[in-house]
């Protein structure tokens, strides 16, 4: 059994310094106007791996489309898809609708404020769950992210590795002891503040402007360098792919991926794999569809990186004489409208330029 992680205790006077400087410092966010606790669960779904600017826009979107747990209840999934496309995780909104659907049934339309029961919800961990218990019922409740933790590791010193699962149970049970009872919520989003502005990851922490600089350990040992200790990422797989941009006429194949796995259900330029040459990938296409003459026109080539591969691809285009069954027929207008297609494809719609 691995040795039990503990995590040293908090200096006591934290939480007032922070909060000092919160109050100070704090930006202006959409979802801490009126911090229900429907908005800051969306906002903290959206957040997750993607940076605030980027969230900002999707979240206005996603509340004026959906702006309460019945609408999202009810909504329909390629609406729900679209609103989502590009920030990838796509499992992400469609865990929204279940939970959402599930609150209605199981708790008559009410959020839970309960931690322990919000966990029960679909996509909801215990990150969420605390910062929803913190920030919309001001409930003494740690959410322990990435940010958090280096923070908190950096002020102790502390030099174990953070990406344990026990390393969050660790640092929470310290929170507690300090968590402010009167402004909880405050105390949870000055955390995350501090980590997102001042302590900054993978780059120079400004420590001459940060509120905890006199209790910081690896300020005055300048060792931020060697804190958070994380073990060495594993190397992501590289994939390597061919794209089909098929159109004809004023239209182009799309087609479902498999209902399970990576970007699972979502919409895609059918995809051949390896890097096949204009020729290569012309005979597949007649294999496919029997005498189907498809012509090619442009090509060109992209990188998409997700959490742990990489696809490479060759794209191309090609002008094709019908629009044979296996693959749904979209005008441009409906792919940008009704179809949802993943970043990954983002590049490959620089060849449907010329379609009206
Ligand atoms: S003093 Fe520097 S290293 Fe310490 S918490 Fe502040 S920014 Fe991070």
């Amino acid at each position: 059994m691995p040795p039990a992680v503990v995590f040293p205790a908090l200096p006591p006077e934290l939480p007032v310094l922070l909060l000092r400087w919160y109050d100070r410092h704090a930006r202006t966010l959409p979802w801490r106007e009126n911090p229900t606790p429907y908005r800051v669960w969306i906002s903290e779904i959206m957040l997750q791996q993607t940076r605030v600017e980027t969230v900002k826009p999707y979240f206005n979107r996603f509340l004026s489309a959906f702006p309460n747990l019945c609408a999202l209840a009810e909504a329909r999934e390629e609406q729900l898809l679209k609103l989502w496309e590009g920030l990838g995780y796509y499992s992400r909104a469609r865990n929204l609708q279940r939970a959402a659907q599930r609150i209605l049934t199981e708790f008559q339309g009410e959020f839970p404020s309960d931690p322990v029961q919000l966990r029960q919800l679909p996509g909801i961990g215990e990150y969420t769950a605390g910062a929803i218990a913190s920030i919309s019922f001001g409930l003494p409740e740690p959410a322990v992210d990435g940010n958090v933790l280096r923070v908190l590791a950096r002020v102790t010193e502390w030099r174990e590795d953070i990406t344990r699962p026990a390393a969050k149970t660790a640092v929470s049970a310290a929170l507690r002891k300090i968590y402010p009872q009167d402004r909880a919520g405050d105390f949870t989003q000055s955390l995350m503040e501090l980590g997102a502005l001042v302590c900054l990851p993978g780059a120079q922490p400004q420590c001459d402007r940060c509120p905890l600089n006199q209790l910081c350990r690896c300020s005055r040992n300048d060792v931020w360098r060697e804190i958070p200790v994380k073990p060495t990422p594993r190397a992501r797989k590289i994939e390597e792919w061919t794209v089909l941009v098929l159109h004809c006429g004023n239209r182009v194949a799309l087609r479902r991926r498999p209902a399970v796995g990576l970007l699972a259900g979502m919409w895609e330029f059918p995809m051949l794999p390896g890097h096949l040459s204009a020729e290569e990938a012309a005979a597949a296409l007649a294999r496919m569809e029997s005498g189907w003459q498809v012509a090619p026109v442009r090509q060109m080539t992209a990188r998409h990186v997700f959490t742990h591969r990489e696809w490479h691809m060759t794209g191309y285009s090609f002008d094709c004489r019908s629009m044979p069954a296996p693959f749904t027929w979209a005008t441009p207008a409906a792919l940008n409208g009704e179809f949802a297609l993943p970043s990954a494809f983002s590049a490959f719609r620089q060849l449907l330029t010329h379609l009206a």
